[in-house]
Parts: C-alpha cells; structure tokens; sequence
C-alpha cells in the first residue's frame, strides 16, 4: 500500500493506472476513524476494480458552525494498519494545506434532493460534500467510487453530481454494515460508551419492527396509516430517550436522524425489497 500525501506524488502513483485500460481503479472516500463498515466498502470496490484507492480527509466544508469538526475521531496508525490488512492500493492523505480550501470550485448539491432529510437539518452539509468530492474526483479520476447506504441521501445527491458534472464514473452504493445489536456502524459511535451503543441499537430495532407492517401499507398507498407507523417510530424513539431530528419515508426507504445526547445517529431501512 502506498501512502500518499502529496497532489503531485498522486499524479505520479496514479499515471500508470489510468494509461492501462485494464487496470479499473475503484475510489472509496472516508473521513477516517475507519470501521468495518469502511473495511466492506473496499471489499465491494474489489469486485468491481483491480485497483483500490482509499482517501482520508475530514472535509470542514461539510461540517456546521455548531457541529463537531473539532472533536471529530481520528486514529490515523489504526487507520494505515485496517488499510494495509484490507490491502488496498493507494491510501491518499492529504494535509488540509495541500487541499486549498477556499479555491476549490464550488459545487452546489441537487437542490429538489438537499431540501429534506439531512439536508434540512445541516444547511450546507451536501454543498460541502459535492464540492470536496467533485475536487477528490478530478484529482483521482477513479472508474468507480463506492459510497454507503448508511448515508442514502448522499448516494443520491452523488449519483446526481456525476450525472451534472458529468464524470466518467461509476457509482456502486454499499449496504449498511451492522453491529451485531443491529447499531449502524459509524464513526461517531465511539463518542457513544457502552450502555448508549445498547439504546441506540433500538434506532434499527424500531424500524425494523413497522417494516413488515409498512410493506403492507404501501400497495395500495395507504397515506394515514403510514402516518401513524411513522408516528409510532417517533413516539418509541422519543420515550426511549432520543431527540427526534426526523423519520420520514423517502425512495421506499424509513429515514431516521436522532440525538442521544449530542451524538447525532442517522439510520435507514429499505421497506420494499
Ligand atoms: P465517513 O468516513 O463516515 O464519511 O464514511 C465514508 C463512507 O463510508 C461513506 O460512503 C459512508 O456512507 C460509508 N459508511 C459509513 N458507515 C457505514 C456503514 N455502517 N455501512 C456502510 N457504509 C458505511
């Protein structure tokens, strides 16, 4: 695995693979902090793409005033040494020097799609993410970039971006990788100690219990219904201690966003399989 920290090193590294149409090369983005849910991105770029490219930058562009880009996790050794088991290719880290912040172009996310969900909730948030990753495409120029399920609303929003810019780049979106309590794998749960990760497991467990009763509703749309099943996610989250940001039903999909305490937790459930 080659370690680069430098625009120019990465033109150096990366020449080869792009002058050999036989060798694909699949991108996965991350901020670090890396889990496996991170790890099972790299095993779906392997699928697709003889080279894999791994990049770490905590992106400040997509981070609110009030919001943790401080506090945020990193653990770089842990990280290299994830990657060197996950053998990928390439981990590019570049200092938050080498990126030029405040010159990159500014790509404004899919406004219809940026409206709601997170978008509501965290203005700016996937500008911020469109603009960094339009600038790490145009430097890595990978075949493919695999993205979480976790964050489907930023999936979309990307899918849409490649489409705008239009980029030569396959999107492939990666399912959620779960704990074994059903906890959504993210960095920000280790801001969470061992009795929270037990409660916010019921994040999953209080969808997945409308789910069934979800699918039902749908064909035909029963609207009221589907009302209430999404009041009753609400309610149970509520009584057990979470500030609901929202839930909300989107591209067949329950949407959660939830506080327990500070730690903002996101999570979504396909209803229609
Ligand atoms: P992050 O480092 O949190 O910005 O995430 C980098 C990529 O990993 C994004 O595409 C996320 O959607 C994805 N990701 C994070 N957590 C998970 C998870 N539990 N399962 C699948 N993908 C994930």
């Amino acid at each position: 695995m080659q370690i680069i920290r430098k625009l120019d090193e990465l033109n150096e590294f990366l020449a080869p693979v792009w002058a050999d149409d036989n060798d694909l090369l699949a991108y996965v983005p991350t901020m670090g902090a890396l889990h496996s849910g991170h790890v099972s991105l790299i095993h779906k770029a392997k699928e697709v793409a003889q080279k894999i490219i791994v990049s770490i930058f905590v992106n400040p562009l997509q981070f609110g005033p009030n919001e943790d880009l401080d506090s945020y996790p990193r653990s770089i050794d842990e990280d290299i040494i994830k990657l060197w088991a996950a053998e990928i290719d390439y981990l590019y880290i570049p200092e938050l020097t080498e990126v030029e912040l405040e010159s990159l172009t500014k790509i404004n996310a899919d406004r219809e799609i940026s409206k709601i969900l997170c978008g509501k909730s965290r203005s700016g948030h996937f500008d911020g993410v469109c603009t960094i990753v339009n600038h790490f495409f145009k430097t890595i120029k990978p075949d493919f970039a695999v993205f979480g399920e976790k964050d489907f609303q930023q999936v979309k929003i990307i899918e849409q971006m490649i489409l705008e810019q239009a980029f030569n780049i396959t999107l492939i979106p990666a399912p959620i990788f779960r704990e074994a309590s059903g906890l959504a794998m993210s960095s920000r749960n280790s801001y969470l100690d061992d009795q929270e990760k037990t409660q916010a497991a019921f994040i999953y467990e209080s969808i997945l219990k409308e789910k069934q009763l979800l699918e039902d509703l749908l064909f035909p749309p029963q609207e009221e219904q589907i009302l209430n099943s999404i009041n009753t996610i609400k309610e149970k989250l509520s009584n057990a201690g979470f500030r609901v940001d929202y839930v909300e039903f989107h591209w067949s999909r329950i949407f959660v966003a939830a506080y327990l305490g500070n730690t903002r937790l996101i999570d979504n459930i396909e209803i229609v399989t």
